[in-house]
């Protein structure tokens, strides 16, 4: 029998470049020695994106629509790919072309020299402004230095993976989902490859500067609980610092008599104690927020039609 690969593609306000992207994946995939399907998980989108799946659904069987009752996020969507997923090995790729179908082919052949996950690397952030270089790179130094989990730099969810890969993941329960950091929880066998990333063929990123900053911020406290830790150690070393101060206090009194200045270095010591007192709050808070968010154990996402699976195949999550 000859095996499945399955390409994973959330898609959010996608319209304008949809053909586009089909025509390109499918030339890159038609003469490869496998059979394919084409997951595409719309979430939510608010343009044509599902009535234009829907017709690319009725030209090629092999394009599988999921759609999403409303916008859940990119996370949520790949998740409800990955469940829909049957291919024996998987490739996650962008609706923007952001993800280049020409590297398919070599993925593959990595795969099939045994490798389970193949990540393709970004060689240059050219096409990057500066301030979202260096963010980056910030990013992924603090997480792999506070993580269990190293993440590699600069390779976004286009990765090839194999079916073993999948079901270790789709084991992971959490509702807050930081995929990069998910899909390298299992582990197991992984090479990688190099490519350089194109501007978006159409539209524009979904991501702002204020959504980036949200996600490392789940990111990091999704991996790691250093953060609220770090807590322990400021809070120890600023009180053995008081306390000495205190003593020496003391001792001047001793010696020298009461003295009156320091209204300066009182007010900046108080400010400066309560804003790391409240800094500290928020990370609580945040960490909190995630425990409820994990208590109340709602679905992931919720699917409104599915269109293109097995009766057998489909699944409610
Ligand atoms: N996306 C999605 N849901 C969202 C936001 C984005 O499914 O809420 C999809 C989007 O359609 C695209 C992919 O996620 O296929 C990557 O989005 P984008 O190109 O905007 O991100 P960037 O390349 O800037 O990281
Ligand atoms: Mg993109």
């Amino acid at each position: 029998m000859r095996q499945l690969l399955s390409i994973l593609t959330p898609m959010y306000n996608e319209a304008a470049g949809l053909g586009e992207y089909f025509q390109a994946l499918e030339a890159a995939l038609a003469p490869l020695d496998i059979d394919y399907e084409i997951v595409c998980v719309d979430d939510g989108s608010r343009d044509d994106t599902l009535s234009l799946l829907k017709q690319h659904a009725e030209r090629n069987p092999r394009i599988k629509i999921v759609a999403l009752s409303r916008n859940f996020g990119k996370e949520a969507a790949m998740t409800a790919a990955l469940d829909y997923a049957s291919g024996d090995v998987a490739l996650p790729m962008d609706a923007d072309l952001q993800d280049p179908p020409e590297l398919i082919a070599a993925m593959l052949a990595k795969w099939r020299e045994g490798y389970q996950v193949v990540y393709a690397k970004r060689s240059s952030r050219k096409t990057d402004g500066l301030i979202k270089r260096k963010t980056a790179r910030l990013f992924y130094k603090v997480f792999n230095r506070l993580s269990d989990i190293k993440i590699p730099e600069d390779v976004g969810d286009f990765r090839l993976l194999d079916r073993g890969v999948i079901e270790a993941i789709k084991q992971l329960p959490e509702k807050d989902r930081f995929m990069k950091g998910l899909f390298c929880w299992p582990g197991l066998k992984h090479t990688v490859i190099e490519f350089e990333r194109q501007k978006r063929a159409q539209g524009t990123s979904k991501y702002n500067y204020w959504n980036l900053w949200n996600f490392a911020l789940s990111g990091i406290t999704s991996f790691s609980t250093f953060p609220i830790r770090a807590g322990i150690y400021l809070g120890l070393t600023v009180a053995t610092f008081s306390f000495l101060f205190g003593l020496w206090v003391i001792f001047k009194t001793v010696i020298t008599g009461v003295d009156v200045p320091g209204y300066a270095s009182l007010l900046v010591a108080v400010l400066f104690m309560g804003g790391i007192q409240l800094f500290f709050l928020g990370l609580l808070g945040e960490y909190i927020g995630r425990i409820y968010k994990e208590v109340k154990n709602r679905p992931i996402y919720l699917v409104e039609d599915e269109i293109g699976f097995h009766a057998d195949k489909a699944k409610t999550p």
